[in-house]
């Protein structure tokens, strides 16, 4: 099979680009024939995990020490972008379990990354990862949810929303408040199992784009913890997990991004390769080949600043946060603009089921929204602005 030859210019390992090309016959055979059925009927694609599990695809996303490949947040990007090429539904419903292991791959103890991060590679347990509030979305600090100390567990009460997996997942990462009086530092990561008593999900959220990725919310009601599940056995020590676990997922949320925009740029291609008018096909007018061109220089500038991200975050560079950010921020709009670009390409075929573009630039959307809205980038890059001006002479 010939190379991925956009990867070859960043010195990935032989094995890594192996891994690449797998991704992608495995998206070709699996999602490109289902992926707009899933959409329609909003059904969580059980079958496609199947497969990537049966090609040994988790173990990717998984240090070596827990049955992973070891092959590094690099390797998570690549996921990302090969997968939302085909379809940011599926991705997103992976990348929610990865979301979920973050928390205990960076603050677990030895134990706890044994049980679950080993569950998760083999692709033998889901996850879900629960931060966000109905009045606690960008506003992170102002969360509610609360776990208390009662003997040996921790008695958690508070709803989450918009919890990507819920109802599906069997692991849930929770965020709680373990000490209100110290605010967000007073917050912790617990590890909640589904089956828990007092555990229970809302309604399917009937969503604009990304429908087979599911969305709930997640309600506790008196959930009793064991203390053990408490992330790295320590309170009041989430948000620094939240932080970090937002600022290595991003890279591979821009990656995603890359990927989706990517996928329409493709079919913009097609379709004006193919589509007739004034006697021609319409790639041959020259405002046409302009948008063409101004996606193709839009994505080439997104990947590069997210992969440029991904290695400062394999690195901890002192300014791997910022990059996080301005990659997610870069890749989410550049995928909304290139989704909206290739759609106006196909005309009126555009606005119908009959294509692909249809769904990708429904999907578009949620990219400027989850994991950070566009805004929320924007303030935290501002915030290292500001640092760099104050050192400036
Ligand atoms: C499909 C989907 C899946 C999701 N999956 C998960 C998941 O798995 N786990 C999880 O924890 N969360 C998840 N989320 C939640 C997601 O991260 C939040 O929706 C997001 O952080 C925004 O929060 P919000 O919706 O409450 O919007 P708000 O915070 O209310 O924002 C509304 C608007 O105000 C702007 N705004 C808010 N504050 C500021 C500010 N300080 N400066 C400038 N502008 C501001 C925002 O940018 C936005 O435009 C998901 C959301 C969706 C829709």
């Amino acid at each position: 099979m010939e190379r991925d030859k956009s990867l070859l210019d960043f010195n990935l390992s032989d094995e890594l680009i192996e891994i690449a090309e797998l991704i992608r016959e495995i998206c070709e055979k699996e999602i490109v024939p289902r992926r707009a059925e899933l959409d329609e009927k909003e059904e969580y694609p059980f079958e496609i995990f199947a497969k990537f599990k049966e090609a040994g695809l988790p173990a990717v996303l998984y240090d070596e020490q827990y049955g992973g490949m070891g092959a590094g947040l690099f390797a998570a990007v690549i996921f990302a972008e090969i997968v939302s090429e085909y379809c940011l539904g599926v991705n997103t419903a992976i990348s929610a379990t990865k979301l979920c292991a973050l928390p205990i791959e960076h603050g677990g103890t030895e134990e706890q990354k044994k049980k679950y991060l080993s569950a998760f590679a083999s692709g033998e347990k889901i996850g879900a990862f629960c931060l966000s509030e109905p009045n606690a979305g960008s506003d992170v600090p102002n969360l509610s949810t609360v776990a208390i100390k009662k003997g040996d567990r921790y008695i958690l009460n508070g709803v989450k929303q918009w919890i990507t997996n819920a109802g599906v997942a069997d692991v849930y990462t929770v965020f709680a408040l373990t000490d209100k009086s110290k605010g967000p530092r007073g917050m912790s990561c617990f590890i909640v199992e589904k089956g828990m008593k007092g555990l229970s999900f809302g309604k399917l959220e009937n969503k604009m784009g990304i429908r087979c990725s599911h969305t709930r919310q997640v309600i506790l009601e008196d959930v009793e913890v064991p203390e053990e599940n408490l992330v790295g056995l320590k309170p009041n020590r989430g948000f620094i997990h939240a932080f970090q676990t937002l600022s290595s997922s991003r890279p591979a949320v821009a990656a995603s991004a890359v990927g989706l925009a990517t996928g329409c740029y493709k079919e913009a291609l097609k379709y004006t390769r193919q589509r007739e008018q004034f006697g021609k096909n319409i790639i041959n007018f020259q405002v046409v080949q302009h948008m063409l061109a101004d996606m193709a220089v839009r994505i080439e500038q997104a990947r590069l600043l997210t992969y440029r991200a991904a290695k400062y975050a394999m690195a901890g560079h002192p300014e791997a946060a910022k990059y996080s950010a301005m990659a997610k921020y870069a890749a989410s709009e550049t995928a909304v603009a290139v989704a909206n670009d290739a759609l106006q390409l196909h005309g009126g075929y555009g606005f119908t089921k009959d294509y692909p573009i249809e769904k990708m630039y429904r999907d578009a959307k949620i990219l400027t929204i989850y994991e950070g809205t566009s805004q929320i980038q924007k303030n935290e890059i501002g915030a290292y602005i500001i640092k760099e001006a104050a050192a400036l002479r």
